[in-house]
């Protein structure tokens, strides 16, 4: 079916007939099956996902794997079968655990790639639908617009100024011009201008394509390298952490030196002490943090789709929590992007108000109390031209939706629905003024251009922002008039366009906006309300509360812009809005100096989004920075957290985010910094834990072999508590939810530790009082004389019930484990239970007692042995009640 890759030499009819389609109607559903099965789905050769048995394999590929093989190789020589055995079976009970929740993490990232996955627009069987990339075919009728990015190899059929960025395929960063007209057979890959490559995106105009390849016969597919999904880099906490694991392991190796020579000089046996020398070691190296790193990641990431907000990139996850200030859209992001134009200001002055809301054409004009009459002919001119420059359309109520809807531009919609209202037949308008020219509305020059024939007559409608349609003018006393006039509509929140036509018949678009300068009257403004998105209000609270700083960055007049700020508490008090020609003359100082009291940015362009960034992050802010369109590209990918917006973005703006927010809500936003917080709280839950159980093991150890005494816990009993009783609980914990006061403190600092003065504090209580505890208890035991191994049995018991306490003080710094809902984290409870469970076994099942030489211990022994443990959780429980006496709002992790 394919010409040989000479798509580009065909006409458009061969193009057509070859891949049997029908190019005004698109393929039909049946169609599309065949060519699927024939074709396969649209997909690269993507890094496979892991293999069952490399999930498995890499579980033995750790450093304390290999100390663990080596001690039971030494074992085994020495003779010691059972605690070679024991080992062994620790071992591979650590590596079930890890494929267990390795395999549940990757299964939770690979769901939300394909979540995120590239969308494309499509005309099938006489339809224009969104469907995923992958399921493109040869044949399929592309439908692009600027911001999309390609997702297959196409040839055009119909372009209206198509311009492409090639950049990822062919490195050229400026925009290729394309065109329709077939080609020379042998014109270069680079000059087909008729075609356009998956990978690829529009950065201006709007066309229609065939599909001609898809997947692995595209462009791209046949570029090996280029095809293979890169991983995702180490996120900087997971470096932090990973330099933190390389000091503890090298901590493990000076322990398990001084333990060998302390036990040489007490003369103790070697292969008694050789076996505690590795178990403490291994006690010592963070087995846990990588794997919860990587969980707390991943489930961070799925509790924010829950909420909206879809993370791209798992670096981001961290940094939202550390999000200082959040710049956002109005339009869609603030208010609910359904517009009703409500006043209408015509050129002799009259101010014209329209009743009725949303996109029910249902409603009039008056013009003070009277009804406008529909022969008004300035009011007629007005509402024709807005229905003429305009690619929007309405759908009438039907059985999916009772209410009336705009497919389009919400602006354009609302204009539709003023011309209606007006008694304009808008398909009858459109069907005798045919559009042959225009130019596409862009938010850098926020104007629209089309030109229209009837007959021999033409109709050129020029819409957008007021002083940009104004100083296109060429009467000044007119603009001043009407400059004020916005800027009173303006004061009313409402967002406004000015509407001209040119005056002259021979306007060449082709030249762009200069061939209209003072060639156009006015023919009025209209003003629109958007009402700001009920949640925000509350949203905005809770940022100001967190620490964190909303900051408006719009398109719209600057005054409309302040007062929604003002409604929605983002300006307070004296603050102040720039507009984007007041940034551009602002010098770099001048705009650090102020940026504290900015708290709207209007009438940008998207270049300028990114200096707002770059100053914003010159003061040490951690900014997010919401965007849609496909100039805003490069802000999203400079902000330490992109968001794109899922509704209204664009294909391009949504990859070069870092996170997509799916309702193209404010809230969800907000709600992402609090799951971000969560991720960050959870983490620095798991390594106290960690650290509180390695110090309580070696410090209890240490004690009893420079104070003289036997040992305390056999070695294999030491390796059970590392592996078996804290693998259980410690992972866990990262599922802990949200406390509900993690909006309530400062953003902790882009790079502050882990463990900070409090968790010091922390530290002290649990280790203090568990070393006290364990080791008062054992000294007591011998001293009565019980048997030693029944002393070791009950000492390894307490010591892994102090560890149970521990996590559950660890839940949380600063509610009591008491009243803190513990039955909220089923992931921990299901985990206590089972460390339970294997605990019980290892006590009191006859084989077991032989394997980790363990003896029974009498029933009242264990209610001592629970109640003394206990004592860690009381002294926790003191230290949060005296923290809460003196600190009523304290909150951090
Ligand atoms: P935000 O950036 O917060 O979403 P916005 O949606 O108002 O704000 P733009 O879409 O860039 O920003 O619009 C900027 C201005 O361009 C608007 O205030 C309006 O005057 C004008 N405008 C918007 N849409 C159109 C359109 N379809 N045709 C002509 N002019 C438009």
């Amino acid at each position: 079916m394919t010409p040989d890759n000479s798509w580009h030499a065909l006409s458009l009819k061969d193009v057509c007939s070859i891949l049997s389609v029908d190019a005004s109607r698109g393929l039909t559903d049946a169609e599309v099956q065949l060519r699927l099965a024939e074709h396969g789905p649209n997909l690269l050769p993507e890094a496979r996902q892991r293999p069952l048995w490399r999930v498995i394999a890499s579980q033995f590929a750790s450093p304390l794997i290999y100390i663990l093989f080596v001690a039971a190789v030494i074992s085994a020589a020495m003779g010691h079968w059972t605690d070679a055995g024991v080992i062994l079976l620790v071992v591979f009970i650590n590596a079930g655990i890890g494929t267990f929740q390795e395999g549940r993490a990757e299964r939770s990232v690979a769901s939300l790639r394909r979540l995120s996955s590239l969308k494309s627009r499509v005309f099938r069987d006489g339809h224009e639908r969104i469907i995923e990339a992958r399921d493109l075919v040869p044949g399929d009728v592309l439908v692009l617009a600027a911001g999309d990015a390609l997702g297959a190899d196409a040839r055009l059929i119909h372009g209206a100024a198509l311009e492409i960025s090639e950049a990822a395929l062919t490195g050229e960063s400026l925009p290729v011009a394309k065109q329709t007209e077939p080609l020379g057979e042998d014109t270069p890959l680079a000059d087909r201008t008729n075609m356009v490559y998956s990978a690829t995106h529009v950065t201006a105009g709007r066309a229609r394509a065939v599909v001609t390849s898809t997947g692995q016969a595209t462009e791209v597919g046949k570029i090996a390298s280029l095809t293979l999904q890169a991983k995702d880099p180490k996120t900087p906490l997971e470096q932090r952490l990973a330099q933190f694991g390389k000091w503890l392991t090298a901590g493990a190796v000076v322990l398990f030196l001084a333990i060998l020579i302390t036990g040489y000089l007490r003369g103790l046996p070697f292969g008694d002490i050789f076996m505690v020398a590795v178990s403490q070691m291994v006690s010592v190296v963070p087995e846990g943090l990588q794997v919860a790193m990587t969980i707390g990641l991943a489930v961070g990431m799925q509790r924010m789709v829950r909420r909206r907000a879809l993370v791209r990139r798992l670096a981001a996850v961290e940094t939202l929590g550390s999000t200082t200030i959040i710049c956002t859209d109005k339009t869609g992001t603030l208010t609910r992007n359904e517009m009703t134009v409500t006043v209408a200001v015509l050129p002799d002055g009259r101010r014209v108000q329209i009743t009725g809301s949303g996109y029910n054409p249902e409603g009039g004009l008056l013009a003070g109390d009277q009804p406008v009459a529909e022969d008004d002919s300035a009011v007629r001119s007005l509402t024709e031209a807005v229905a003429l420059c305009n690619d929007a359309s309405l759908v009438p109520p039907d059985a999916r939706d009772s209410r009336w809807r705009a497919l389009g531009d919400p602006t354009e919609a609302a204009l539709l629905v003023f011309a209606v209202k007006h008694g304009v037949d808008i398909h009858a308008l459109q069907r005798r003024w045919q559009r042959h020219a225009e130019i596409p509305f862009d938010s850098d020059s926020k104007l629209m251009v089309t030109q229209h024939r009837c007959g021999n007559a033409i109709r050129t409608v020029i819409k957008g922002a007021p002083e940009k349609v104004l100083a296109l003018c060429g009467d000044s006393a007119g603009q001043q008039r009407f400059l004020s006039a916005t800027e009173a509509l303006a004061q009313e929140a409402l967002r406004v366009l000015a509407v001209a036509e040119a005056t002259h018949e021979s306007v060449d678009l082709q030249q762009g906006y200069d061939a209209l300068g003072g060639r156009i009257q006015l023919l009025g403004l209209v003003g629109q309300m958007d009402p700001p998105r009920e949640e925000v209000k509350a949203a905005v609270e809770k940022c100001l509360a967190a620490g964190i700083r909303p900051v408006m960055v719009t398109g719209d007049h600057q005054i409309t812009g302040l007062a929604i700020a003002r409604m929605l508490g983002i300006a307070r008090e004296g603050d102040m809005a720039v507009d984007g020609a007041k940034l551009d003359m602002m010098p770099e100082q001048d705009l650090r100096a102020s940026l504290d009291r900015i708290s709207v940015f209007a009438r940008v362009h998207p270049a300028q989004k990114l200096r707002i960034v770059e100053a914003l992050q010159a003061q040490g802010q951690v900014v997010a920075m919401t965007g849609d369109g496909v100039n805003d590209a490069p802000a999203l990918a400079t902000a330490d957290v992109g968001v794109a917006m899922g509704m209204t973005g664009t294909e391009v703006a949504k990859s070069a985010a870092k996170m997509v927010i799916t309702d193209d809500n404010f809230a969800s936003i907000v709600h992402a910094v609090e799951e971000g917080r969560l991720v960050r709280r959870n983490l620095g839950k798991v390594v106290l834990f960690l650290f509180a159980t390695s110090l309580d093991e070696v410090l209890v150890l240490m004690l009893a072999l420079l104070l003289g005494y036997p040992l305390p816990l056999a070695a294999v009993q030491i390796l059970w508590i590392n592996i078996v009783t804290e693998g259980t609980v410690t992972v866990n914990l990262i599922m802990e939810g949200l406390e509900g006061d993690e909006m309530k403190c400062r953003p902790p600092k882009r790079n502050e530790a882990l463990i900070g003065r409090e968790s010091l504090n922390r530290l002290l209580v649990m280790v203090g009082t568990s070393v006290a505890v364990v080791f008062g208890f054992f000294h007591w035991r011998l001293s009565t004389g019980v048997s030693h191994p029944l002393v070791q049995t009950e000492t390894f018991t307490l010591m892994a019930v102090c560890q149970w306490f521990n996590v559950l003080n660890c839940r949380s710094a600063t509610k009591s484990a008491l009243t803190f809902d513990v039955f909220r984290n089923w992931w921990l409870v299901g985990g206590l239970l089972l460390g339970n469970l294997l605990h019980f076994l290892v006590v009191y099942t006859e084989p077991m007692n032989r394997l980790f030489r363990t003896v029974p211990i009498p029933l009242a022994d264990f209610f001592l042995i629970g109640a003394l443990g206990s004592l860690v959780l009381w002294a926790e429980e003191i230290r949060k009640r005296l923290l809460s006496m003196r600190l009523p709002h304290s909150a951090s992790a």
